[in-house]
């Protein structure tokens, strides 16, 4: 890449699989970039800097990754100035190994190394060597207190609570390429919150691979729900998520957060994993079916319109038939609000994969599918049930459906399309649910539950 004089901009372009913690990372990537005189562009074929930021939780995720990078190789060898980068999970897992396998690949950036790209993109235009920085040097300090300037305000932001985690289920390659757990000191999140919530944002996201745990075995921290309660006194927050929790540290404490905090979405996202005490066991999830179900109840109980939506992998080692009919039969008494389900796959350094009783390829794929006919059925009543009721929705932006619609969340966070006009973009608003969808809500906008909307006296603003 050539370096361009003071004024002129060069462009990255960030393509990102997984999840959300990596969808965060190249957030952050832009930024730090941002102060390197990048901007972020649309196509790849107009960028200087092409970014691949991976996922290697599934298989199937991994290989998607490597296609696409198989993809450049024409591209670069067009143009040899343009660099391209490796990062995330899998960057992580197979380091200094993929410049080796890979000959047109220029940079290799581990889950930890996303502030090191400046120094390696100045080392390699001044020397030209490809290089990987795969150590597990994070700081903390290496978060944002608050978005560049360069950043795009939008209604909800995620912010980091903590990295890595320490839980080893058997399946899981998150503790090797991510790290060891480590929570980020409260004061910086309220910091980074306050200056979210200055930039315009309405609703903020606390992201960690098991938030549940935050502060555990840090002296004078607070734990998550006096987190929880923390972020919720910063003046101006509207909305507040979290994501992801682990069944076995969820405690009582923590579920009364949703009954006593205005601000907590009545949304949990639980990943069960399995319906079978026997799998759940081999997976080393640390709970049972019963303690599961046990915290839905209790959940339910705090608070009653609470949304729950939950993980499942099917043909994990061992599982049988009767095993797959407790997960059926789980999914038929919790009633999920949604699913991600997935067929179990192999992944490197996981105990799982030395696991006798592998399932055939055939007989996942079909649990699969009978799993998710299942829980489509469900979602669908659910959402049918929706039908005819008031909701409160933040609104985010224009839907993905084009026309004049928008689009937002309601609490428990379905998604929900309406007419109306831009402006109500960031403002949480009253909509009346008309039609159901699978995966969506339609709606319009209550004119009389939402007199006291500034913006109510302009005509057009409800698109009707
Ligand atoms: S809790 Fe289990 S599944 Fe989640 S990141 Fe940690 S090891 Fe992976």
């Amino acid at each position: 890449m050539s370096r361009p004089s003071d004024n002129e901009a060069r462009r990255i372009f960030v393509r990102t699989f997984g999840c959300q913690m990596n969808r965060y990372d190249s957030e952050r990537l832009v930024e730090i970039l941002g102060g390197q005189q990048f901007v972020a562009v649309e196509d790849y074929r107009k960028a200087d800097l092409i970014f691949i930021n991976t996922c290697s939780v599934r298989d199937k995720a991994e290989q998607k990754a490597f296609s696409y990078l198989g993809r450049l190789k024409t591209l670069k060898s067009n143009r040899p100035e343009l660099v391209v980068a490796f990062g995330g999970c899998v960057a992580q897992q197979y380091g200094e190994e993929l410049l080796v396998r890979w000959p047109h690949l220029d940079l290799v950036v581990g889950t930890h190394s996303i502030s090191k790209v400046p120094a390696m993109l100045a080392r390699y235009e001044v020397t030209g060597e490809r290089q990987a920085w795969v150590d597990f040097s994070y700081d903390f300090g290496d978060e944002p207190d608050g978005r560049s300037q360069l950043w795009k305000p939008e209604v909800s932001a995620y912010v980091t609570i903590m990295r890595g985690c320490d839980n080893f289920c058997t399946y899981c390659i998150v503790p090797m390429v991510r790290g060891r757990e480590r929570s980020r000191p409260s004061g910086e999140i309220i910091r980074e919150v306050e200056s979210l919530i200055e930039c315009g944002v309405r609703e903020v996201t606390l992201l960690g691979q098991n938030v549940n745990s935050y502060g555990q075995g840090v002296s004078g921290e607070v734990d998550f729900a006096g987190l929880l309660q923390r972020v919720a006194q910063v003046e101006g927050l509207l909305r507040i998520r979290f994501t992801t929790s682990h069944p076995k540290d969820l405690s009582s404490t923590l579920m009364r957060s949703f009954a006593d905090l205005p601000q907590l979405c009545p949304h949990i996202h639980l990943p069960v994993q399995s319906g079978s005490d026997y799998i759940l066991q081999r997976m080393n999830r640390g709970y049972t079916r019963d303690h599961y179900l046990r915290l839905v109840k209790e959940l339910r109980e705090m608070r009653q319109d609470v949304g729950v939506s939950s993980d499942m992998i099917v043909g994990f080692p061992g599982e049988s038939e009767e095993d797959f009919r407790l997960s059926l039969r789980l999914l038929e008494e919790v009633r999920f609000d949604g699913l991600f389900s997935f067929k179990y796959s192999d992944r490197p350094q996981t105990a799982a994969r030395l696991l006798d009783g592998k399932v055939e390829e055939e007989v996942k794929l079909e649990r699969l599918q009978r799993l998710q006919a299942l829980q489509e059925q469900i979602t669908l009543e659910k959402n049918e049930a929706q039908v005819g009721q008031t909701t409160l929705v933040l609104v985010e932006g224009p839907s993905q459906i084009g026309g004049s619609q928008l689009s937002g969340r309601t609490p428990q966070n379905r998604v929900v399309n309406f007419k109306g006009s831009p402006h109500l973009v960031g403002e949480e608003i009253h909509i009346l649910i008309t039609i159901a969808h699978a995966h969506s809500l339609e709606g319009v906008v209550c004119l009389e539950e939402n007199v006291n909307l500034k913006i109510a006296k302009e005509k057009s603003w409800c698109g009707r």
